[in-house]
């Protein structure tokens, strides 16, 4: 995660910090990019804070770490999980289209009639534009959107949900249980079942995104290199 450990949103189903974010450190990219080299990662997943006090909504600072991992790793496979970059979206999408990753990734989280209370500050159909207009400025690479499900919402509402994705060209889904981090965060609605999981899996496949997870314990960069090259949930954990 770079740019800080504190957000300048307030989710309620987020163990986030959040508050005034302090200034960037310049040398995060060239850092991030020495840990990726040292580690080895042939795929890094990286995702940040949301930044609202920057002009740009931090895509300059992506994009520099998204530079720096090309020069020193040319072989890793880069997926950013960004923020929505809410009223500077094109800003953002032009420079990332500057030093795009391998996978641009968006997290919608939730369904629009929970957006109020779960999504303070954000706004469903701009997520779903966010996702869209990458597709404008990059066609070939792929976009990938995650959601929690047992959050409040029904059954339908994931359907039209799925529905809209596929609407607005996202390739690659996940879906997974919300599981509460405090008792001061959001309560956990309900535990949606197997056989509801099975009907998302199912309904996606049938809208024939790319690659769709949808189970328990997945999560949105769970396993993304596997996700990335086309293979199923991982089982045991995903499945019964
Ligand atoms: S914007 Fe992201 S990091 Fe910030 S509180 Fe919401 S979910 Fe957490």
């Amino acid at each position: 995660m770079i740019m800080g450990d504190i957000c300048t949103r307030r989710c309620p189903f987020c163990d986030v910090a959040h508050g005034r974010p302090n200034i960037l450190d310049p040398n995060e990219p060239k850092h991030l990019a020495e840990t990726v080299k040292n580690l080895n990662l042939k795929y890094v997943v990286i995702t940040s804070v949301d930044r609202d006090d920057l002009k740009d909504g931090g895509a300059q600072h992506f994009a520099d770490c998204i530079r720096e991992i090309r020069q020193t790793s040319p072989e890793t496979l880069i997926e950013i999980l960004v923020p929505d970059f809410r009223g500077r979206a094109d800003i953002a999408l032009k420079i990332l289209s500057q030093n795009p990753p391998d996978v641009f990734n968006h997290n919608i989280e939730t369904v629009p009639r929970l957006y109020k209370a779960m999504r303070p500050g954000a706004d469903y159909k701009h997520s779903l534009d966010l996702l869209k207009k990458f597709k404008h400025y990059c066609s070939e690479i792929p976009t990938k959107c995650g959601l929690m499900v047992g959050l409040g919402e029904v059954e339908a509402e994931v359907i039209v949900l799925l529905n809209d994705l596929k609407d607005y060209q996202v390739d690659y889904v996940t879906i997974g249980q919300y599981l509460q981090p405090s008792k001061s965060h959001a309560p956990i609605h309900r535990f949606v079942t197997l056989q509801e999981f099975k009907h998302y899996q199912t309904h996606g496949e049938r809208l024939a995104f790319k690659n769709i997870w949808s189970a328990p314990l997945v999560r949105s960069s769970y396993f993304a290199d596997r996700q990335y090259h086309g293979e199923a949930v991982p089982s045991p954990y995903m499945s019964e």
